[in-house]
């Protein structure tokens, strides 16, 4: 037996014989498209969610290397411009204020709350936010299990290509859905493996939108500089430094070298700003420092009670391999050494430890390229947020079309930004969906 509120549902999903409609359809079943339809669904409208994957939520169970970091304490207006490092923005975009009004609405308090409502509970490792059961699975398992409890539709191996606009008010998808309002949460370029093939933008252009030119984020970075091949394979902790339009940007943190260059979080952290020089035709140079933990005279005098530990006789024989050896990994000796010898060796001893200690603090890299997207955690550029409304996440273009996610200008740096946005844009906009249709009754 049906009861009225599914009789007025399904009435409300079958408009015509021809095509199903739809309150709300939203293109792309990610972590912002679930979240939409969860934020956006009442008792009585209609929620259909399109993904060309054959699960929804997919690449939510690689993030966090599977544990997902699904937002952190400093993701809110109070904390951020006060980053730990002080020195690269939580966020980029053209335009800051638009994601600083975003998070100000629906910050990592809000979506550590709205998990728990849907039965996530969530566990804080310094400041860094995983579900309580450290599995990404249970947080796609909970989105995907609210979307089923709360009546909205999932429809999966759904890859749309078209979408058009009839009369004034309605969106026709691929010719078989119908709906007021359209939701694109289509992702960016990031991540293909898990269905991100750019296909949103596309559509959103077709609707007038302009795209900024998307680019990979938190990857690794491409560097022209030989040592690499002395590197790769070799994890260390250490500091990059650059300059950028002036200021000094610098990351610490466990580096990756790889045969094409640099990787691990310090290099995913600084990817976007060395992306976007290197775009805009600057020739950014990375200052790695193999040893933060202690300052370039200490480090001297260090260097310098190692080589008087060598017998006299044995000084000539190869001392900085035998004065590295105990303080710095093997591969990273090696590779020091080889600049250090082509900066040109001495033997006498204070020259050679302070060219040493250079070697180790300063030493250069040269990157020319960023990993591709397939290799990115997140996409820089995208819809750009001016023709977006921060308060709606409706387009200033066309009504009753929205975006949510990665696929708008806005990218994080590692430690649970990037799906913050994604559930700050659809929560915001699941509000205003939810509160335009209790209008509508
Ligand atoms: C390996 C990895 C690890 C990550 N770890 C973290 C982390 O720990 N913390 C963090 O904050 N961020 C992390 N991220 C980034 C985060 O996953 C993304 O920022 C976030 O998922 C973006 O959400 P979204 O809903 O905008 O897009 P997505 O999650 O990419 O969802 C977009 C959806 O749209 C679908 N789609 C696209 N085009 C179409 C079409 N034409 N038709 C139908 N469906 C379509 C796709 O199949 C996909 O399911 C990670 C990313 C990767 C790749």
């Amino acid at each position: 037996m049906y009861s009225r509120k599914k009789l007025l549902q399904d009435s409300r999903k079958t408009k015509n014989n021809l095509n199903m409609f739809y309150d709300i359809i939203i293109i792309g079943g990610g972590a912002s498209g679930l979240c939409t339809a969860i934020q956006s669904k009442t008792e009585i409208n209609t929620v259909l969610v399109l993904d060309h994957n054959s699960i929804p939520g997919k690449k939510i169970l690689s993030t966090g290397n599977g544990r997902c970091n699904l937002t952190n304490v400093n993701a809110s207006v109070d904390l951020f411009d006060s980053n730990p490092e002080g020195l690269i923005p939580y966020m980029t975009s053209g335009d800051p204020l638009f994601y600083q009004q975003v998070i100000s609405q629906f910050d990592c308090h809000d979506t550590v709350n709205f998990f728990a409502e849907n039965g996530l509970l969530c566990t804080d490792k310094n400041g860094y936010i995983y579900p309580r059961s450290e599995q990404a699975v249970s947080v796609q398992e909970v989105l995907k299990n609210r979307c089923e409890d709360l009546g909205i539709d999932v429809v999966v191996n759904h890859d749309v290509r078209s979408i058009t606009k009839k009369k004034d008010h309605e969106f026709v998808v691929d010719s078989r859905y119908e709906c007021l309002n359209l939701v694109l949460a289509t992702g960016g370029l990031s991540g293909a493996s898990t269905g991100n093939d750019g296909s949103g933008y596309k559509m959103a252009q077709s609707f007038g939108h302009h795209l900024i030119d998307p680019t990979p984020a938190l990857c690794g970075i491409r560097c022209s500089d030989q040592i690499f091949r002395y590197l790769k394979g070799t994890r260390t902790d250490g500091r990059l430094s650059f300059k950028a339009q002036g200021k000094e940007i610098s990351v610490h943190g466990n580096i990756q070298f790889t045969d094409y260059g640099i990787s691990g979080i310090p290099a995913f952290q600084i990817s976007s700003i060395i992306g976007y020089m290197l775009a805009i035709g600057e020739t950014p140079v990375i200052t790695v420092d193999l040893m933060p933990e202690i300052a370039l005279y200490e480090l001297v005098n260090l260097l310098y009670r190692n080589y008087k530990l060598i017998p006299a006789k044995k000084r000539y024989d190869k001392p900085a391999q035998r004065m590295l050896a105990g303080i710095l990994n093997q591969n990273v000796i090696n590779a020091v050494i080889r600049r250090f010898s082509a900066a040109g060796s001495t033997n006498d001893p204070d020259a050679m430890c302070l060219a040493l200690a250079r070697a180790i603090k300063l030493f250069q890299v040269h990157p020319y390229e960023l990993m591709p997207f397939e290799n990115a955690q997140t996409t820089a550029g995208g819809i750009c947020t001016d023709e977006i409304d921060p308060l709606t996440m409706e387009s200033k273009l066309v009504k009753g079309l929205f975006f949510t996610g990665e696929m708008i200008d806005v990218n994080g740096i590692c430690g649970g930004y990037n799906l913050q946005w994604a559930f700050s844009t659809a929560s915001i906009c699941g509000k205003t969906l939810q509160a335009r249709q209790s209008l509508r009754l």
